[in-house]
């Protein structure tokens, strides 16, 4: 299922994402008398006990139940699936191809580094451009939603701490990212992590080993990339990663971007104020959001 957390008429819930509608899963629950978490981080974190309860809800719900509880797009706002991830963790030099394009080694390791949960925002939101940031560039990436408490986890069974999927743009102040040994100012700044539009769950997205990634700037297409060309799959990643920290419901691992960034273009080609970032990856939707000078 595609999990979504929207606001409709002033009111915040979550749903499953459909083509054209949001159902209302507080609206189907107590329709048929059943009781769900309030919120879409309790729902991530109550393992697959919500998800199998939502499964069984909607094979006894009849369609016209579901009409009743359902949505049209246009009348609701997504927003972000996770507002406070207790962590966000991104790759960088995770792509074969973007290693290639920026000229520097293949890491023996996964490069971890760590965005501010200041920086998330959702589908429509603004990304903020500073007027004293001059290289704003975006990164398409697929996003993992981490569903329990976990460490040490050896790779055959990293697949059981994840909860979905989500679209994830890292975007990047180069100027900032460059001009500092780690990278927490150029990846940190408020609006720097549009999420959404919702969480495909593993149950739904089996095989995440070949799904397309693409990145259009204004219509343009810039990034045409596949997941099969990561360096260090998800199972190595949490593997990696959770020998460091523990992992926690509702963390967001950013698995890092194919080729086709502004900062590889020539000449290179930066955000500005105006540019619309759209970004899709297949089997989660579509993420849009536009740069604001302020
Ligand atoms: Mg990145």
């Amino acid at each position: 299922m595609k999990l979504a957390r929207y606001i409709h008429k002033n009111e915040e819930s979550y749903g499953i994402l459909k083509e054209q509608t949001v159902v209302s899963l507080t609206k189907v629950a107590s329709v048929l008398h059943a009781t769900l978490p309030t919120t879409i981080e309790e729902f991530v974190g109550s393992g697959q006990i919500a998800e199998v309860t939502v499964n069984s809800l909607m094979t006894i719900a009849d369609e016209d139940m579901i009409d009743k509880a359902s949505f049209p797009l246009s009348q609701v706002q997504l927003l972000a699936p996770i507002k406070f991830p207790p962590k966000i963790i991104c790759l960088g030099w995770n792509y074969i191809d973007h290693v290639a394009e920026r000229k520097v080694p293949l890491p023996e390791e996964p490069v971890f580094f760590m965005k501010p949960r200041t920086t998330i925002v959702g589908p429509g939101d603004l990304i903020m451009k500073r007027p004293f940031v001059t290289e704003l560039d975006y990164e398409g990436e697929l996003a993992v939603v981490i569903g329990k408490k976990a460490k040490d986890v050896p790779e055959s069974e990293a697949m059981n701490c994840i909860f979905g999927y989500t679209v994830f743009n890292d975007v990047s102040a180069r100027d900032f990212q460059f001009k500092d040994k780690q990278w927490i100012r150029g990846k940190g700044f408020d609006t720097f992590a549009p999420t959404g539009p919702c969480i495909t769950t593993r149950s739904q997205l089996q095989d995440i080993s070949n799904l397309s990634i693409h990145t259009w700037i204004n219509g343009e297409l810039r990034q045409n990339g596949t997941t099969h060309d990561m360096l260090f799959n998800i199972n190595k990643i949490i593997y990696h990663l959770s020998r460091v920290m523990t992992l926690e419901p509702c963390d967001i691992i950013a698995t890092g971007t194919p080729s086709g960034v502004g900062m590889a273009m020539k000449p290179q080609t930066w955000l500005k104020n105006g540019d619309v970032v759209r970004i899709e990856i297949e089997g989660i939707g579509t993420l849009e959001n536009t740069v604001a000078e302020r």
